[in-house]
């Protein structure tokens, strides 16, 4: 008998889990906040994903964070600022050998979740898929990326990457998960703020060069530092490369901010000018990039942290 996947969080990418993992036929159970979001999760009649316009409900069994059965794979889909809470609320159930998956962006999150379960195995993971929600307990699938998996402590994959091909959900175990979430940090650092403040899609950056190039050198100053030399090697190539590659596009910060909601600011460029502060680094122009933003957000009455 498959070990049961929990899925914590029924939001873009905690359904685009929980409805493939459904579909072939694993045993998935959805964690939602408390009982009102479970009568209201419990009437939609499940989890509907949308497919290239087709639309398919899953009848994924919902529970809130105190029910009885313990949990040994934990898949925690909320946002970083919400993952450390969220998981609290159900570490009283993890059994002595659980294991998390955080799908969070970013980084910070993962640590403090790991601090609040230390008992817990807790593996990382990057992802370029994308899916966003077009109503309650409906998501569509946006975009066929890839998930890297790893485990910075442990570099033995866990047993259950089978589950996840038997799900066709694209995968890969990666000995040097931190690599990547630090590269996809800095590159994040180096587009999303500048397109909140330049009010502009990806491409718009094109007009910044010489703002992005700075921030790329104090990037990768960053990266050097803090022991992560692969992140930084050619970063401001790659930059430009997907600033170029997704110029039509409008970035998730952008898009948060757009839609007013709480951006991840604190996981990303937050947590870059955090760590600078810790390596006593003077990195002027990322810390006057935070600056900005956070007057930016402030002034929209957007959350700054
Ligand atoms: P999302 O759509 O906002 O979903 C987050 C979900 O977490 C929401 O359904 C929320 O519940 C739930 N939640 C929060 N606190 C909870 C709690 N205490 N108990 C139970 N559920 C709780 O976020 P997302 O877009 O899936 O993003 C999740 C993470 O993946 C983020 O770090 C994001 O940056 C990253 N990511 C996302 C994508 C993407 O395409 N969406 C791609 C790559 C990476 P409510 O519905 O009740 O608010």
């Amino acid at each position: 008998m498959s070990t049961t996947w929990h899925v914590l969080g029924a939001g873009s990418l905690g359904t685009l889990w929980a409805t493939r993992l459904a579909r072939a036929s694993l045993p998935v159970r959805l964690i939602v906040r408390d009982a009102e979001r479970l009568l209201s999760y419990q009437a939609a009649g499940g989890l509907t994903l949308v497919e290239q316009g087709e639309a398919n409900t899953y009848d994924v069994p919902g529970e809130t964070p105190d029910a009885d059965e313990p949990i040994r794979r934990l898949l925690v889909a909320c946002k970083a600022y919400d993952a450390e809470n969220a998981v609290a609320g159900v570490a009283h159930r993890l059994a002595p050998d659980a294991e998390l998956i955080l799908l969070q962006n970013g980084l910070g999150s993962q640590e403090a979740v790991a601090n609040r379960v230390p008992q817990a195995r807790c593996i990382c993971a990057s992802s370029t898929e994308g899916a966003f929600r077009d109503g309650d307990w409906r998501v569509v699938f946006a975009g066929h990326g890839y998930t890297w998996l790893g485990d910075a402590g442990h570099p033995v994959p866990p047993f259950w990457l089978d589950d996840l091909e038997a799900a066709n959900i694209p995968h890969e175990w990666s000995a040097d998960i931190l690599t990547r979430l630090w590269r996809k940090l800095a590159l994040n650092c180096a587009i999303n703020p500048l397109t909140v403040l330049h009010d502009c899609r990806n491409g718009g950056l094109q007009q910044h060069h010489c703002e992005v190039a700075t921030l790329c050198s104090e990037l990768a100053e960053l990266l050097e530092r803090c022991g992560q030399p692969a992140a930084a090697d050619n970063l401001q190539p790659e930059v430009e490369r997907v600033i170029h590659a997704t110029a039509a596009n409008y970035s998730s910060m952008y898009q948060d901010v757009a839609n007013q909601r709480r951006t991840e600011i604190s996981y990303l460029l937050g947590h870059a000018c955090k760590v600078a502060e810790r390596h006593r680094l003077n990195l002027p122009h990322l810390k006057q990039l935070q600056q900005r933003l956070i007057a930016h957000l402030q002034r929209l009455g957007l959350p700054s942290d």
